[in-house]
């Protein structure tokens, strides 16, 4: 296995002067919906609006002074991108973040707001990656991944430690599921601790790239849709080493949600819990919502939904919010 217990609580040493313990808070809501004890990991509340800042920060600072001062690069649909703008300008090294033309505005803006240089290549991630080999090539920039890598696991993968510190008898965990760096570094924390913690990956219904990867029991490229959970958007690599093998062998299930679903998860976030987030920061209360877990959920079962990202763009939101303003919800 390539990222160890061990490596995540080398992370988790190196990594914690940068990043907030964020806390898991009970939902009345959605735990009257769905019959178990439901808490939320909030993990939107690091200083970047997304975990991500866990996998970035531990990569950069693992880099040794001839690579800082090369400077480093990455590929993201945004959450990463940002995480590396901000990482690297704690650390004052250079970063250029290469995305693609999908990419929602307000996520741009998230990182030229860290003084990163942006460059906004091609339709796809795959085109993005292909600018980013060129850059590596022309200006020795050192590339930081955004999930196939073991500092990126590992670094995600404290999010688990705050879990199992925080409510050491939770019992299933509801992990947003992209290429697979939270997955497989949240998993490996929470199996080590305890293998009967049923470990849930929630997928994009149509363009869930591990997903897809995970029932053809190989990596496989996919369509990238345009989605409210753009962050869960884009290929695992075909070249992928590390977190598909660990997803793989991690994780118990996996669920799709699709785009009517995720809309009205964000509105119930809101209305009912008031939180405001961003696709991918709700899909794990969209599969209790939908009743999309594959098994019943016994009274008082004891779930935690990791949700990880508020960038979204407000009006959007506010469409969303007031578009399914009218839902109704035993305890509320
Ligand atoms: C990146 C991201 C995910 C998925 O993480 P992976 O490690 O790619 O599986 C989930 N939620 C948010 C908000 C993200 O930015």
């Amino acid at each position: 296995m390539s990222v160890s217990l061990q490596d995540i609580f080398a992370a988790d040493r190196a990594i914690r002067p940068y990043i907030r313990h964020t806390p898991l808070m009970p939902s009345a809501s959605l735990s009257a919906l769905c019959g178990g004890e439901v808490r939320l990991k909030l993990d939107f509340l690091q200083d970047t609006g997304a975990f991500k800042l866990r996998g970035a920060t531990n990569r950069i600072l693992a880099l040794s002074a001839e690579e800082r001062a090369r400077g480093v690069i990455a590929v993201s649909t945004g959450n990463h991108g940002r995480a590396v703008a901000s990482a690297a300008a704690r650390l004052g090294i250079r970063a250029v973040i290469v995305m693609s033309a999908l990419v929602p505005q307000v996520k741009v803006d998230g990182v030229r707001q860290f003084g990163a240089e942006v460059r906004i290549a091609g339709g796809s991630q795959d085109e993005a990656e292909a600018e980013a080999d060129a850059l590596i090539a022309s200006e020795g920039l050192v590339s930081v991944p955004p999930f196939d890598d073991p500092h990126i696991i590992a670094g995600q993968g404290t999010l688990g430690l705050e879990l199992l510190r925080d409510w050491p008898d939770l019992e299933t965990v509801l992990v947003p599921l992209s290429g697979g760096g939270l997955l497989a570094g949240v998993a490996r924390v929470l199996k080590s601790a305890n293998p009967d913690i049923r470990v849930v990956g929630v997928s994009l219904g149509s363009g869930g790239a591990m997903a897809d990867s995970l029932e053809a029991g190989h990596p496989v490229e996919v369509e990238e849709p345009q989605t409210l959970a753009d962050s869960l958007g884009g290929g695992i690599g075909l070249n992928n080493r590390h977190s598909f093998e660990m997803v793989r062998s991690l994780v118990d299930c996996v669920v799709r949600i699709d785009e009517d679903e995720i809309a009205r998860a964000m509105a119930h976030m809101f209305w009912h819990d008031r939180l405001v987030v961003e696709g991918a920061g709700a899909v794990a209360a969209a599969t209790l919502i939908a009743g999309k877990l594959p098994f019943s959920i016994p009274s008082g079962h004891r779930i935690a939904g990791l949700s990880c990202g508020n960038m979204v763009d407000m009006h959007r939101f506010a469409d969303i919010v007031s578009t399914h303003s009218g839902m109704s919800i035993a305890g509320s």
